[in-house]
This record gives structure tokens, sequence and C-alpha cells, in this order.
């Protein structure tokens, strides 16, 4: 995939770039972000199959909220205490999170086993349509290296 060969060509200059860039973002910079970022997101995602990556699946591991294992347990027909303890771990901020990378649910052709009842985190990443785009802007920031749709995003606003 096109896509794909750009992005692992280019994220480690675009990341230090952006970290350049954005060290120190005034109050037009944060509207301006809070203003593209969102409408990139969308123009970014137009042409991008998440199935052609799954980057997200195999290298980032998402958290499970109580609510997610309650329903993804219910869905695999076991107690959520077994799914708990089966398919996720603790991490190093103390969140619960997917125990493995790739994902327990990561199918050879990058779709999801529990696609329908996935993680809340999973259907929110990369973040990037949040209207407030700038209040997490670190952390798009670090995804530049991580998503290659995060990566697009930045290539244009830093045009
Ligand atoms: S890393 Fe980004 S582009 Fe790749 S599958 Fe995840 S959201 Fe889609
Ligand atoms: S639960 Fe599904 S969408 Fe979420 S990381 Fe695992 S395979 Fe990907």
């Amino acid at each position: 995939m096109d896509f794909l060969l750009k992005f692992k060509a280019g994220a480690k200059a675009l990341h230090k770039k952006a970290k350049n860039q954005f060290k120190k973002p005034n109050k037009a910079v944060l509207k301006k972000l809070n203003k593209e970022g969102p409408t990139l997101h969308d123009q970014v995602f137009e042409n991008i199959n998440c199935l052609d990556c799954a980057g997200c699946c195999k290298g980032i591991p998402p958290i499970v909220t109580h609510q997610d294992s309650k329903r993804i347990a219910k869905h695999l027909s076991i107690s959520q205490n077994e799914f708990l303890d089966k398919y996720t771990k603790e991490d190093e901020d103390l969140d619960r999170v997917m125990g493995k990378s790739p994902c327990y649910f990561l199918n050879k052709d990058n779709t999801c086993q529990i696609y329908d009842v996935r993680p809340k985190a999973c259907r929110a990443y990369p973040h990037t349509n949040a209207q407030k785009f700038s209040e997490h802007l670190n952390i798009h920031i670090k995804n530049i290296q991580h998503c290659p749709a995060v990566f697009q995003i930045f290539e244009r606003l830093l045009k």
C-alpha cells in the first residue's frame, strides 16, 4: 500500500518537525488546529482503508472500560472476570488494557473478531475528529509515528 510505505519512510522526520513546530503553540495556532484538525481527519479517512493497515490493533493495546468488558464478555459467553483475566492486563499507567499486541481478536485479514462489541477506545482511535483537537495535541503528535492517518493529517497541517 502506497500510504503505508510513505508513512514508514516519513513518520520519524514528520514527528520531529511537528514536535518543534508545536512546542509552545499560541492561542491563534490552537484555534487553527481545532478548526482544521477534525476537517482534515474526515478528508484523510476518505482515502484510507483501515483494513489495509490495522497498525493500532497490532501495536497499541486499547483501554478496556468496565462497560467494554461487560459487553465483550457477554458476546463471548464468558463471565466478565474470565474475560478480564484472560484477555486484559494493567498497563504502566494502571489502566486496564487489552492484554496483547497484536490484539487477541485481530484476524489475519485485519478484521476484528469482536467488531460490533469492540472497546470504545478502538472506535474512537485516533481521536483526531474530536472538536478540541488541540487538547490532545501531544498525543496526536505521538501518534504521527503510529497511525498513517495521523501522519497525513499533520503532513497537511504543516504544509
Ligand atoms: S493505525 Fe490509523 S490508519 Fe491504521 S488502522 Fe489504526 S486508525 Fe486506521
Ligand atoms: S478489539 Fe478489535 S478493533 Fe480493538 S484492537 Fe482488538 S482487533 Fe483491533
